[in-house]
């Protein structure tokens, strides 16, 4: 039993198209989120049972889920689509915490809609596992993103550039509302619709805003902080379209995404970004980028035109200031310092030493704490330089122990796990799970995943696996 209150399915037409997710031969439950699913006050007991199941795979809708497509636009590498949309996911409906906290449950990879275009409206279950382990990461981590539920296997093939194993996704976000959705009605001159989506927003999401303009300052605030947490794990999204940017603030659509081995500001992953358009040290000016997108959506709704281009303008080019703090912030702790430490001349010159050698960034924060930094480095000379300075600061090793996974889901281990369970082996997986999900404690077998890989092992391209 699910108790769902649709509020996206009660607004007007035009934001969402009604449809069932297509049913799958062969449901299997890969993983399950106990603690998620506590959190959002479901029976996880009910959830693996034959009832649950079904639901997570699509085969049969619980009583109250509204199962819809929603509708959206986009710029994909800064090309405008005024047509996007859920092509291989439904949203089932909402359910309200036991906290009172709102959430989206949604289907991903469950078949066709209205806006799959060529799509099959499939996923297999490399996508979904690597989601569904680094989605989590982020979360114990701290980082705002979107939540994985549970995943199922089909049993049907998923056709890519080989057969695959199908997979469904059950993905929890506060909602699934993206930048995109704002352009879908705007680039359609819909004042009406976007008015309803700009009060729907604020009441579920920013209730403290007093209209479009201050809407607009709060997504601006809660942008910067979401893109410096991103920065302070070595994360790269890899595809920051505007119709993967939630308004809530939220980490969303991981796809291409990975985090850095060895560090460097112009890393990039994605098997599709030639241009480098989304690398790591580009990750705050395309957020600008796209949040200058969302204002030019809410500028109609602002009132006398140049007067609300020129307020709109201010609010976005507030995000530097508000991501230099958040940084400053993030690297600080990562650095155990606080205050008035030169916080940005110490991060900064760790950077340019690690970028030089492109040694392991988690590791080198890690090993901050313990010592262990510096045999990361081929030549120590530099680091023990910047060390002295930095130890003078006095740092906190407690910052420094919750700031610092000891590890991330790095991206041969992903894939090795993945590999195993498309073999039907899901203990690898499970590891992987467990250990980046309690990224700062330590245990002996998990010791072997905070290694970084050998050059043989590096994974250096990452696929969107649509
Ligand atoms: P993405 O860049 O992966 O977030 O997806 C961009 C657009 O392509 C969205 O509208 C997706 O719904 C759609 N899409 C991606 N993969 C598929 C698929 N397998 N079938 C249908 N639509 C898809
Ligand atoms: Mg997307």
């Amino acid at each position: 039993m699910i108790h769902f209150d649709n509020s996206y399915a009660r607004l007007p037409d035009g934001f969402f198209a009604r449809v069932d997710p297509t049913p799958v031969p062969a449901p299997r439950l890969l993983a399950l989120n106990q603690p998620l699913a506590d959190r959002l006050g479901l029976d996880a007991d009910w959830l693996r049972g034959p009832e649950g199941v079904a639901m997570l795979s699509g085969n049969a809708m619980p009583e109250g889920a509204e199962p819809i497509a929603q509708a959206y636009a986009g710029h994909q590498f800064g090309g405008f689509v005024p047509q996007l949309g859920d092509g291989r996911a439904v949203l089932l409906g909402e359910v309200v915490g036991p906290d009172g906290a709102r959430f989206d449950i949604q289907l991903k990879g469950s078949g066709r809609t209205p806006f799959s275009r060529q799509g099959d409206g499939r996923a297999w279950i490399g996508p979904v596992l690597r989601e569904y382990a680094v989605s989590e990461f982020m979360a114990a981590m701290g980082v705002p993103t979107t939540r994985a539920l549970a995943a199922v296997a089909t049993g049907e093939t998923v056709w890519r550039e080989n057969g695959f194993p199908g997979g469904v996704l059950t993905r929890v976000a506060a909602s699934h509302i993206r930048v995109g959705t704002f352009q879908f009605f705007a680039v359609r001159g819909d004042e009406a619709r976007l008015a309803s989506l700009t009060d729907h927003v604020i009441a579920r999401h920013y209730p403290q805003a007093t209209g479009p303009l201050s809407l607009l300052d709060h997504i601006v605030a809660r942008q910067a902080e979401t893109i410096a947490a991103w920065m302070a794990l070595g994360f790269i999204h890899g595809v920051m379209n505007t119709d993967n940017m939630a308004v809530s603030g939220e980490t969303i659509d991981y796809g291409p995404c990975a985090f850095m081995d060895g560090y460097h500001p112009d890393t990039v992953f994605s098997s599709i970004d030639h241009a480098g358009r989304y690398a790591w040290a580009q990750q705050p000016q395309i957020a600008v980028w796209n949040l200058a997108q969302l204002a030019s959506c809410l500028i109609p709704l602002m009132g006398e035109r140049d007067a609300a281009i020129e307020a709109a303008t201010r609010s976005v080019h507030a995000f530097a200031p508000l991501y230099e703090a958040a940084w400053l912030r993030r690297f600080g702790e990562k650095l155990g310092l606080t205050g008035v430490a030169p916080v940005k001349d110490l991060a900064e010159g760790l950077l340019t030493l690690m970028a030089r050698e492109r040694a392991d960034f988690t590791r080198v924060f890690a090993g901050l704490a313990d010592g262990g930094a510096r045999d990361e480095f081929t030549d120590p000379t530099a680091f023990d330089a910047w060390a002295e300075g930095w130890r003078r600061s006095d740092p906190d090793p407690a910052l420094m122990a919750h700031a610092n996974p000891r590890r991330i889901p790095r991206n041969h281990r992903i894939e090795a796990a993945i590999a195993s369970a498309v073999a039907g082996d899901m203990a690898p997986f499970e590891h992987l799970f467990l250990a980046v999900t309690h990224p700062r404690e330590d245990r002996a077998d998990w010791a072997d995943l905070a290694r970084a890989p050998l050059p043989e092992q590096a994974v250096r391209q990452t696929f969107c696996g649509t």
